[in-house]
């Protein structure tokens, strides 16, 4: 069976300054635990700070983080600070020369650019930055970032006051780990809609000073045995340098709107958000779940392996049995050769394997974290039904996604998403189930325990936290584009 369809991840950033230690090894670790965000590329720039100045270093490569590094690859990264990037294409199309950390020349030395998120100015900044005859070398909005870095700097700026600037002709969602031969910066957009934490590694150094990273989960922290600091401000530029930690403003806070599917679905459930981990927070959405819209059945299964928290908190409130009925072959997982789009639609069979002498003659709900295509819930369906379930009833643990992302999740048009175009007793006849319900938007945001303004849901509402400019908006918003 095929893995339920999702919204695809978006990228994950890593970011170290740590002169005394395996600066290249720990960035690999760091993406090694944010790969869940992105399986397209890899990969690490390092800068080297000698007396003879600083020497850079980069590898990335189309693959899985541990396929595109090895012993021998990190031996050859060696440095005193480096980013890493995890690539999951959402502008620009997946080849090499799209990998990140993108690399430009400026007056004081190479600057390597991790980005998760999109731009939604492309078009302007491409336009103003060609004006100024920059010899854009690929299709990505994070290279275009970097070159207005490299503007400003060869213009006689340093490299705070330079990406300050930068980041000001911006717009969109944009966290960001930079690499100079001087330090790293570190950076969110106003909005602060895309996660960047900060960690610190160890004890003091000798001269008092403590070193950092940034990452774009805490998960990435754990891994790495650094302490969870805090949240990168939006608006705020963090510099990691032989002097610590600098902070620095380069725009006034805006209103919060980190983007609730990372809440939901993208950011593993042991990331820390808002002082608690994910899985607190998505064992809330189940019991919610369950308040709203209850199933009388024998037993609560969920989707493996997002669905699983939302899942139990369904089955802790309604005081139903939680039982495992769906296995997940651990050892197929995330592949770097997918599937053809022919293959997948012939029905390859990626291995869910339901148990049938859990099902047998019972009555199912089944919890999923969000329905996007509705695909493959349909073959899921199917299995329960195949392996003796006797009624199969599905319940999201989310609101209908209704829009599409432009903010750095791949969504697909808006006429691909099914409950943008089906209506519940639709899609419950599509893919096959007794009953269908969705958590409801104030259910969701009541889950989140927090003021619901600091957050983006706009694919659940079409409420856009910064606009989206016309022609960006024709190629996704199809049915606003024909009402209109
Ligand atoms: Fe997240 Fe949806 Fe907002 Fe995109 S539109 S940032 S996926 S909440």
């Amino acid at each position: 069976m095929d893995l339920p369809d999702k919204q695809e991840e978006a990228c994950g950033v890593f970011g170290i300054y740590a002169p005394e230690e395996d600066v290249a090894t720990i960035t690999y670790f760091g993406l090694y635990a944010l790969q869940h965000r992105g399986q397209e590329s890899a990969g690490i720039a390092t800068f080297d700070q000698t007396d003879d100045g600083s020497q850079f270093y980069l590898y990335k490569d189309m693959g899985l983080v541990s396929q595109v590094f090895n012993e021998r690859t990190l031996a050859e990264l060696p440095g005193s600070l480096a980013v890493g990037h995890t690539r999951y294409s959402t502008t620009g199309a997946s080849r090499i020369i799209n990998a990140q950390p993108a690399v430009v020349d400026s007056r004081l030395g190479k600057i390597a650019l991790a980005h998760n998120g999109n731009l939604v100015n492309v078009d302007e900044l491409r336009e103003s930055l060609l004006a100024a005859d920059v010899k854009l070398q690929t299709t990505t909005d994070s290279e275009m970032i970097a070159y207005a870095i490299a503007e400003e700097v060869n213009a006689g700026k340093d490299w705070i006051e330079a990406a300050s600037i930068a980041f000001r002709r911006c717009e969109g969602a944009f966290s960001l780990a930079i690499a100079t031969p001087d330090g790293v910066i570190a950076t969110r957009d106003t909005h602060g809609i895309r996660p960047l934490v900060i960690g610190r590694m160890g004890d003091e150094t000798a001269n008092g000073m403590s070193r950092y990273v940034v990452a774009s989960e805490t998960c990435a922290l754990d891994i790495i045995g650094a302490t969870y600091v805090r949240s990168i401000e939006p608006g705020e530029l963090v510099w990691l340098s032989e002097g610590g930690l600098t902070s620095y403003t380069w725009a006034p806070k805006q209103e919060r709107k980190l983007c609730v599917f990372e809440m939901i679905y993208f950011a593993r459930p042991d990331s820390v958000v808002n002082e608690e981990s994910l899985y607190s927070y998505r064992l809330r959405l189940g019991q919610q779940l369950a308040v709203e819209s209850p199933a009388d059945v024998d037993l609560v299964l969920g989707v493996p392996d997002s669905g699983i928290p939302a899942a139990i908190g369904f089955s802790q409130a309604a005081e139903i049995p939680y039982g495992e009925g769906l296995i997940k072959n651990r050892y197929v997982g995330r592949t770097f050769i997918q599937p053809t789009q022919s293959m997948r639609e012939a029905g390859i069979r990626m291995k869910l394997n339901p148990l049938k002498d859990v099902l047998q003659g019972k009555r199912i709900v089944i919890i999923d974290d969000s329905l996007v295509r509705g695909t493959t819930s349909y073959k899921i369906v199917r299995a329960l039904r195949e392996a003796g379930a006797k009624e199969v009833h599905m319940r999201i643990s989310s609101p209908p996604v209704t829009h599409p992302c432009f903010y750095g999740i791949d969504t697909d048009n808006q006429d691909q998403l099914i409950a943008a175009q089906k209506s519940v007793e639709e899609i419950e006849r599509k893919i096959g189930v007794d009953s269908l319900a969705y958590l409801s938007w104030e259910g969701m945001m009541k889950a989140t325990q927090q003021e619901p303004n600091t957050f983006c849901s706009a694919c659940f509402t079409g409420k856009y936290p910064i606009a989206i400019p016309e022609p960006m908006q024709q190629t996704k918003l199809r049915f606003e584009s024909i009402r209109r």
